[in-house]
C-alpha cells in the first residue's frame, strides 16, 4: 500500500477535531445516531439534522474511483464501493484505473452469474452471496456493485456473461437470493444496471424504446424482486437514455417507479461517468454521483454545481436531504459507525462453494452413446486442445475482472484428475492471428490420442465477452468451426467443452461430435469442476439459462432487425417475446432451448397433482420425479404457465416455478412448486396494474421449455387487478 504524507499542519487539525469529537460524546448523552439501539429511521434523522450543508454534499458524490469522502466528526469512516458481482475486485486509483498496487488485495473469483443461473439452485446462489459479503468485508468495502440483472435480449451483448439469462422469473429467483446473502453480512449490494442496458454497443447514449408490458413484465422484474423481496440498498443506474432520458436522471424510472411505486428507500449511484448535468441529476432521482471523468471531484455535476443551486435556491433543501437519507439508510445498515466483524477471504469454504457452483453451473449439450463420463481407468492417452484449456480468465472482462489468489485451468484440472497412468499432451490449436502451425500440429496430437478434449469457445478479450463492446456475430472466434471438423474427423471420440458467456453457433460441426459441455466462465476452480464432470466425479446438472437459437437471425431482435438501433434509438419491437417466449409463440426451432440440459442418468417425470390453495389463484404442483438410470444426479424441474385465452397477446408459455431435486439412482421424490396469483398475471398498461384474469390457464412441467412431461390445467374464478 501506498504511505501517504500528510503535511504537519494538517495532522494537527485532526488531532483537534477527533479529540473535540471524544470530550463532547464523553461529556455529554450519547446521540441518538450513535445509540444502536435505535431504529434506523431516528438515527438517520438525527444524524441529518447534525450535518452542515458541505458534509451533507460529501455524501452524494465521489471523492476516488471507488470512494465517498470520510464524516470523522461523526465516525463516518471513508465508504469504499467494489467491483462486482464475481467477486471483490483488485483496488484501483485513487483517481485512475491503473491498480493501486496493493498486495492485500487478492480475491476468490465464482463463477459469472450466467454459469450461476444455469446452476438453478436457489441454495448456492445464497453460497455465493455470503462468499461475496465475507470477502467484502474483509476488504473493508461497504458497498459490492453486482449482482448485474439485464435481460439476455441478444445473444451479441458483451456483458451477457455478468448476468443471469434471458428470463426474468430464474433471473429474479436467482438475485434474489444472492443478494440477501450478501446483504446478511453487512454489505450493501447493487442491483446494476437499471434498466435496459442490454447491448453494449452505444451504451452510453443509446436510446430505448419499449411499450409499457415488455418494461413491466420482462426488464424491471428482477430489479423489482431485488428491491421488494430483497431489500437491496442500492440501484446502479444504466449508461443508456430510456424512452429519450438518461437512465441517471429519468424520472419516470427512478422517481416513479422504482421510489414511489415499488418503495424504494435506498440510494441510486450513477453508473461510472453516467451522469450527465446536475439538474438532471438533482430532479431525476440519483442520490450518489460515481466515476465522473473529471477532476477536482468538487467539478462534479452533484458537487460544486449543486451546492450554488442550492444557495441560489434552485433546489430545495429538502431533495439535497432525501438524498443524504438514502446514503445515511445504506451507511448505517452496514454499521459503518459501530464497525463491523472481520470478514474472511478464500477460506476452504469459499473455494468449494466456487467450485460447486462451477460444477452444477456446466450444462451437458450432448451426449451421443455415453460418451462421458470418460473412464480414467481405460484411457491411456488424451490430447486436451484448446487455448481456453490454459487461458487465464479471471484478469479480463472489465469491471467484472479479479485478481484471482489462484485460478485452476482446465489443462491442470484435467492432469490431477487423470492420474499418472493416463498420458496427456496439449496443444493450443488456435490463435487470434490465423496459425496453420498451430492447427496442423493440434490434428496431429489428435490423431495419436484415444480422446480428444476441445476446450474453446469464447473468452474475456475485447469483442468476444467483455464490457464496452459487443460480439461481432454469434459464430466462434479464431477459425474454431474449422480446426473442430478437422478434429473430429481426425478423431471422433472428440469432447468439446465450451467457454462463453451465452450461445454460439455450432452447425458446422455439432452433428459430428459426440459430446457437448457448456461451462460458461467456471471462475478459479473451474478447472477442477470440469475435470470432475468430463470423468463423473460430478454428474452434469446445469440447464440453459438462456436458449441457443441455430441463427444469430433466429434471435428475435436480430429477427426484428431492431440490433444495434439506428440514429441513436434501438426499439425493442419484439416486445414481451425474448428469449423463449419469442421461439416458443413464433414456433422457431432453436439449437438448444431454454431450460435444456443433459445427465449421466435418467428422470421420470408422473402424477401431477395441482392442490387448491386458499384462495381462488393460489394452487401447489406436486409431481414425481424419478432417477431411473445408475448414477447419482439432479434434476431441475421446471414449471411454465399458458394462460388459453388471455384478453392480451400473451407469450404461449412462461416459466413461473422450478426446484433442484437431488435423486440417488433409483430414487423418487415428489417435487412441490407453489404458484400463487402472480404466476397468472400479466401488465395492464390501460390499467396500470397486475392483472390475473378469470379463465383457463395450462401447468407445463418438463425438463425444458421444450420438454414437457406433465400438463394439467386450472381456472381462476376471479379477475383481480394490483397495482
Ligand atoms: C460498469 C459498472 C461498474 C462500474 C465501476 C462501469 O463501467 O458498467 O458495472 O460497476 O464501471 O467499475
Amino acid at each position: 500500500m501506498k504511505t501517504r504524507v500528510f503535511p504537519l499542519a494538517m495532522l494537527s487539525l485532526c488531532v483537534l477535531s477527533t479529540s473535540t469529537l471524544m470530550r463532547s460524546s464523553a461529556q455529554e448523552p450519547k446521540a441518538i445516531f450513535m445509540d444502536f439501539t435505535q431504529p434506523l429511521e431516528k438515527r438517520v434523522d438525527d444524524l441529518l439534522s447534525r450535518m452542515t450543508l458541505e458534509e451533507k454534499l460529501a455524501l452524494v458524490h465521489a471523492d476516488s474511483k471507488f470512494t465517498t469522502a470520510a464524516i470523522q466528526r461523526f465516525g463516518l469512516p471513508r465508504r469504499w464501493l467494489s467491483d462486482g458481482p464475481h467477486g471483490v475486485r483488485e483496488d484501483v486509483g485513487p483517481d485512475t484505473w491503473l491498480p493501486a498496487g496493493r498486495t492485500d488485495d487478492f480475491a476468490t473469483l465464482m463463477p459469472a452469474l450466467i454459469g450461476l443461473a444455469s446452476s438453478w439452485n436457489l441454495e448456492l446462489a445464497s453460497a455465493y452471496g455470503k462468499v461475496i459479503g465475507e470477502e467484502a468485508r474483509q476488504r473493508g468495502k461497504q458497498i459490492m456493485l453486482g449482482p448485474g440483472m439485464n435481460i439476455m435480449r441478444t445473444p451479441l451483448n458483451g456483458r451477457n456473461f455478468e448476468y443471469p439469462g434471458e428470463d426474468p422469473f430464474l433471473s429474479s429467483r436467482m438475485v434474489v437470493n444472492y443478494i440477501r446473502a450478501v446483504q446478511a453480512e453487512d454489505v450493501s449490494s447493487c442491483a446494476k444496471h437499471f434498466a435496459a442496458n442490454d447491448q453494449e454497443t452505444e451504451r452510453g447514449r443509446i436510446n430505448v424504446e419499449m411499450d409499457e408490458r415488455a418494461l413491466r413484465e420482462i426488464y424491471l422484474r428482477p430489479f423489482q424482486a431485488a428491491v421488494q423481496e430483497a431489500n437491496v440498498h442500492t440501484i446502479m443506474s444504466a449508461y443508456n437514455k430510456f424512452r429519450g432520458t438518461y437512465c441517471s436522471e429519468n424520472d419516470y424510472l427512478l422517481n416513479k417507479i422504482l421510489k414511489a411505486e415499488w418503495g424504494f428507500r435506498g440510494l441510486v449511484m450513477s453508473d461510472w461517468g453516467g451522469t450527465h448535468s446536475t439538474k438532471g441529476a438533482v430532479l431525476g432521482g440519483l442520490d450518489l454521483e460515481m466515476g465522473t471523468d473529471i477532476l477536482p471531484y468538487d467539478k462534479f455535476f452533484l458537487a460544486g454545481a449543486f451546492r450554488a443551486g442550492l444557495n441560489s435556491g434552485e433546489f430545495p433543501m429538502a431533495v439535497l436531504d432525501d438524498k443524504v437519507r438514502r446514503n445515511l439508510r445504506q451507511i448505517l445498515t452496514v454499521k459503518a459507525i459501530e464497525g463491523r466483524a472481520p470478514g474472511a477471504l478464500n477460506t476452504k469454504d469459499h473455494q468449494a462453494t466456487a467450485r460447486r457452483v462451477a460444477e452444477e453451473s456446466i450444462v451437458l449439450l450432448k451426449n451421443d452413446n455415453s460418451a462421458l463420463p470418460l473412464d480414467s481407468k481405460q484411457i491411456k492417452s488424451v490430447a486436451v486442445i484448446g487455448e481456453n484449456a490454459t487461458l487465464l480468465q479471471a484478469y479480463a472482462g472489465g469491471s467484472a475482472r479479479i485478481k484471482v489468489f489462484y485460478e485452476i485451468t482446465p489443462l491442470e484440472g484435467i492432469v490431477r484428475r487423470a492420474g499418472s497412468d493416463v498420458n496427456i499432451s496439449y496443444s493450443q490449436g488456435y490463435a487470434e492471428k490465423e496459425n496453420e502451425e498451430l492447427a496442423a500440429r493440434a490434428v496431429r496430437a489428435a490423431s495419436q490420442a484415444d480422446v480428444v478434449i476441445y476446450i474453446g469457445g469464447l473468452n474475456h478479450r475485447l469483442g468476444y465477452d467483455a464490457e464496452a463492446k459487443d460480439r461481432p456475430d454469434m459464430k466462434m472466434p479464431y477459425r474454431q468451426d474449422e480446426l473442430l471438423q478437422r478434429l473430429v474427423e481426425t478423431n471422433p471420440r472428440t469432447i468439446v467443452v465450451l467457454y462463453g458467456g451465452g450461445p454460439m453457433e455450432m452447425g458446422p460441426w455439432l452433428a459430428k461430435v459426440p459430446a457437448v459441455l457448456q461451462v460458461w466462465y467456471p471462475g478459479m476452480e473451474g478447472g477442477n469442476a470440469i475435470a470432475r464432470v468430463l470423468f463423473g466425479d460430478a454428474n452434469p446438472s446445469g440447464k440453459l439459462a438462456c436458449t441457443f437459437p441455430k441463427r444469430l437471425e433466429d434471435s428475435p431482435a436480430h429477427a426484428m432487425g431492431n440490433y444495434p438501433g439506428k440514429d441513436g434509438v434501438v426499439k425493442y419491437e419484439e416486445g414481451l417475446l425474448v428469449g423463449y417466449r419469442w421461439f416458443d409463440t413464433k414456433n422457431v426451432e432453436p439449437l438448444f432451448p431454454f431450460g435444456f440440459g443433459l445427465s449421466y442418468t435418467k428422470f421420470d417425470y408422473s402424477n401431477l397433482r395441482l392442490v387448491p390453495g386458499a384462495k381462488d389463484g393460489m394452487l401447489t404442483a406436486e409431481f414425481d420425479v424419478r432417477n431411473s438410470g445408475s448414477r447419482d444426479g439432479a434434476e431441475v424441474a421446471q414449471l411454465y404457465v399458458q394462460e388459453l385465452k388471455p384478453r392480451l397477446a400473451r407469450p404461449v408459455k412462461e416459466l413461473k416455478g422450478f426446484g433442484k431435486v437431488f435423486l440417488k439412482a433409483g430414487e423418487l421424490k415428489t417435487v412441490s412448486i407453489a404458484l400463487d396469483r402472480n404466476a397468472f398475471a400479466f401488465y395492464d398498461p390501460a390499467q396500470k396494474g397486475w392483472a390475473s384474469e378469470k379463465g383457463e390457464f395450462k401447468i407445463l412441467v418438463g425438463s425444458s421449455s421444450r420438454d414437457i412431461r406433465l400438463e394439467g390445467s386450472t381456472r381462476l374464478t376471479q379477475t383481480i387487478l394490483e397495482k
